[in-house]
């Protein structure tokens, strides 16, 4: 792999940085979705094909931000409203497979990662970006500990890696050889920025910049998980909308967390349970098959994996990150 610098200033999560300059950069595509900006490159695609290669992924947005949201109007909050009032419900298939999915990741997660847990994001108002920042519920806080409170299924932690998964599969169908796909730092590809692979920054928790460049090969997705998607700060302490289900309260210890895997769904899911499993993130990554892993943690330090070490690349601004290797324990 070339090792190059990566050059570039952040103002989202992650961002594309290999195409400007290039002599046929890629045609993008910009809109809010998820909660999220929706930020989409193709490359090598027909002008008159182009429109079809976004609508296709407009499209994926639409149907995920409706029907896999929990306070949307579509099928998982008609499926929430069934199980609330005790009667049958079959979702359709897609919602059914991310249901099964985000059940399976719980399991594995020993329910670090827990789709149960709508009410409780509900009770802490983050559900509605609008909602003003409030002190902590306390009652609710103890229902969700000793299971009174309704569940309600939130599939938030991976709904963006499932809706960044089906906009590439939709590219691949419409025969798009090459794009990005990036949901406010959720990011998949296929194909290559131009001669080089797709180049991705990862944002600083911290401050502003990207504190370093992956660069991706067909295939790959870079999830990364952190603080400062939602939340506010209250008397000098950060509450944000990355729970804990062990304590109610938003996750200690973490600012963000990086992953890259093959399959985005399994990456997001990994990176919001990574976040909660704070120091005891290297066990839970080999219980999943994760092997790269960035933890940058609340005190700033960069714990990485060798097979992250090894695929991060230096910015062209701000200190190099020092990093912390972690080797995890091999798979048992
Ligand atoms: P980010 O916005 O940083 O990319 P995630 O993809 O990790 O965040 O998703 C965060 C969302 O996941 C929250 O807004 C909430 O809806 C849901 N969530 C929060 N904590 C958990 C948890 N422990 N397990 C599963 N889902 C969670
Ligand atoms: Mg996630």
């Amino acid at each position: 792999m070339t090792r190059g610098r990566v050059a570039g200033a952040a103002v989202a999560a992650a961002f594309v940085m290999a195409c400007s300059g290039a002599p046929e950069g890629p045609a993008t595509d910009q809109y809010p979705a998820l909660g999220t900006l929706i930020e989409v490159s193709i490359r090598g695609v027909a002008p008159d094909a182009q429109a079809d290669a976004f609508r296709a992924v407009r499209d994926a947005f639409a149907h995920a931000e409706l029907n896999w949201h929990a306070w949307a109007n579509g099928d998982l909050a008609v499926h929430n409203a069934a199980l609330a009032d005790g009667r049958p419900t079959a979702p359709p298939s897609d919602l059914a497979a991310l249901l099964a999915r985000a059940e399976e990741i719980r399991t594995a997660t020993g329910g670090l990662f827990d789709p149960r847990l709508g009410a409780l994001v509900e009770a802490w108002g983050f559900h509605d970006p609008g909602s003003a920042p409030s002190a902590p519920p306390a009652d609710a806080i103890d229902a969700w500990l000793t299971g009174t409170i309704p569940v309600r299924l939130d599939l938030g932690g991976i709904a963006k890696g499932a809706a960044v998964a089906e906009a590439l599969r939709r590219l691949n169908a419409l025969g798009v050889e090459h794009a990005l796909v990036n949901a406010g730092g959720d990011v998949a590809v296929i194909g290559r920025a131009d001669s080089r692979r797709w180049s991705i920054g990862i944002r600083n928790p911290r401050g502003v910049g990207v504190i370093a460049g992956v660069e991706l090969a067909s295939g790959e997705a870079l999830i990364t998980s952190g603080d400062y998607e939602r939340g506010y700060d209250l008397d000098g302490v950060r509450f944000h909308h990355l729970l804990d289900p062990r304590t109610g309260y938003p996750a200690r210890g973490t600012a963000s967390v990086t992953v890259l895997h093959t399959d985005p769904v399994l990456a997001d899911a990994a990176a919001t349970a990574l976040f909660v499993a704070g120091d005891a993130w290297p066990e839970l990554a080999t219980t999943l098959g994760i092997e790269t892993v960035l933890r940058i943690a609340d005190d700033g330090t960069a714990y990485v994996t060798d097979a992250m070490a090894a695929r991060l690349l230096p910015t062209a601004i701000g200190p190099p990150l020092k990093l912390t290797r972690v080797t995890p324990a091999a798979p048992r």
